[in-house]
């Protein structure tokens, strides 16, 4: 199938043109005639399918047919939520892509960043806006945001949403949206929770989904090696002493963990960017554009900071900690292999992880292969220990507590 078989209009098909692609993805050439007849959509898909140009297209051609008909020139029509603020650029920046020729205006909002620019787009007048939960019902409780208009609303990966914490947020925003309206529901996995949500915002509506979770790493060559977890910093820099592991995306399960591994890399004389939740907003957009730009060989990232974000072209995806749920593993590696382009994904392994790639290799029902041959073989074959709690004196209880008041309200400012 080609685009101009979608009942495209030019403006649109020009753009598509521009960004050189040549077919709709599988979700595209489904979604967009079913979203262009009015439709609701519940889109079972993850990052990496074009599911963004499944949604933004057919939203873009509506609202400028609405307008061409003698619609208000830029009023507050579409609104797009996605969990996290690299979401938000990304799809917002889809958006201008593709409707760069239709005049059409499109503000992204999210927190961490001063509110005041937003503001102003906001006022200027805009079609179609992109936000993150928590940000937007701020604007929306200081009177900044009418959500009066809407007529098209994306709830964009709400399984993350879900993850995050952000449910109850989404819930807030999609109860001051007006009833008449066309909503389109994405989301990798079906929770019952996201099940229950689609089913009271959805009228009658259409199911596409597209490769299931554990086909869309067929294309990607895995491999697993089984190190003690002392030796994976290591083991990490010899592998990356291979030139051909161009760009890496290295996942850490906790943010501490992240710091760590990057500053390892670093002294080993390998750049290398960290991403995670306790870093400004300014410094995992250096982080983020310095791995983008091929500055930086190494991103190391934590799960949430990672969600959604689009690295075009990444050749490696190394799992320094292995997940505990296995879906995420398979949104891991998910990151490299994209547009069907193929990828390596490394797993290190240490004994206390052999439990979570039994569970990895059930869903994807096949064995990743093993590496044997490496310099740090595993030589630990029992389970750690857990540590004894410490005896703490009354100062340092104090001390602890303190800094556990003080720490949501950080991460709370972070993630918005
Ligand atoms: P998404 O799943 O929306 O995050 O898109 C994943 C990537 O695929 C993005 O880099 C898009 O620019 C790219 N993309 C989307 N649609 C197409 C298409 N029809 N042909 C080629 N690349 C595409």
């Amino acid at each position: 199938m080609h685009f101009t078989e979608l009942n495209l209009i030019s403006p649109i098909l020009k753009a598509v043109e521009r960004e050189g692609y040549e077919h709709p993805s599988p979700i595209q050439s489904e979604a967009i005639p079913l979203l262009l007849r009015g439709r609701d959509l519940l889109g079972c898909a993850q990052t990496g399918t074009g599911k963004t140009a499944a949604f933004a297209i057919p939203i873009l051609q509506t609202l400028y047919k609405r307008r061409a008909d003698g619609k208000a020139k830029h009023s507050l029509r579409a609104l797009v939520l996605t969990p996290t603020r690299e979401l938000a650029s990304q799809v917002g920046q889809s958006f201008q892509d593709y409707g760069r020729y239709t005049g059409l205006k499109t503000a992204v909002i999210f927190g961490g960043v001063g509110q005041e620019p937003q503001v102003a787009a906001l006022r200027a007048g805009v079609d179609i806006l992109v936000a993150t939960p928590g940000r937007l019902n701020d604007l929306i409780g200081q009177k900044l945001c009418d959500l009066s208009g809407i007529c098209m609303f994306v709830l964009d990966e709400a399984d993350r949403m879900l993850d995050m914490g952000f449910i109850h947020d989404v819930k807030k925003v999609i109860a001051l949206l007006p009833r008449q309206r066309q909503t389109m529901l994405f989301s990798a996995t079906m929770p019952k929770e996201i099940a229950a949500l689609a089913d009271s915002i959805l009228r009658d509506p259409v199911t596409v989904a597209v490769t299931p979770v554990s086909s869309a790493v067929e294309i990607i060559t895995q491999f697993v090696y089984f190190v003690d977890k002392a030796n994976k910093g290591k083991l990490l820099v010899e592998l990356l002493r291979d030139e051909s592991i161009v760009s890496g995306l290295v996942f850490s399960r906790t943010k501490h963990g992240a710091d760590r591994i990057c500053k390892m890399l670093s002294r080993a004389g390998i750049s290398a960017g960290a991403i995670h939740g306790d870093k400004s907003q300014g410094a995992r957009q250096n982080a983020l554009s310095g791995f983008k730009s091929g500055k930086t060989r190494i991103l190391v990232a934590t799960d949430i900071a990672a969600r959604g974000i689009d690295i075009d072209q990444l050749s490696h995806v190394i799992n320094f900690d292995l997940p505990n749920e296995p879906e995420t593993y398979v949104h891991r590696i998910g990151r490299t292999g994209r547009a069907g382009l193929g990828g390596i994904a490394i797993s290190f392994c240490n004994f206390d992880e052999k439990a979570y790639l039994k569970d990895i290799q059930k869903l994807l029902g096949k064995e990743i292969p093993v590496i044997e041959e490496h310099p740090f073989p595993m030589q630990i074959f029992e389970p750690t220990k857990p540590q004894p709690r410490p005896v703490l004196t009354r100062a340092e209880r104090e001390t602890r507590a303190a800094k556990r008041n003080s720490k949501p309200m950080a991460r709370q400012r972070n993630r918005r």
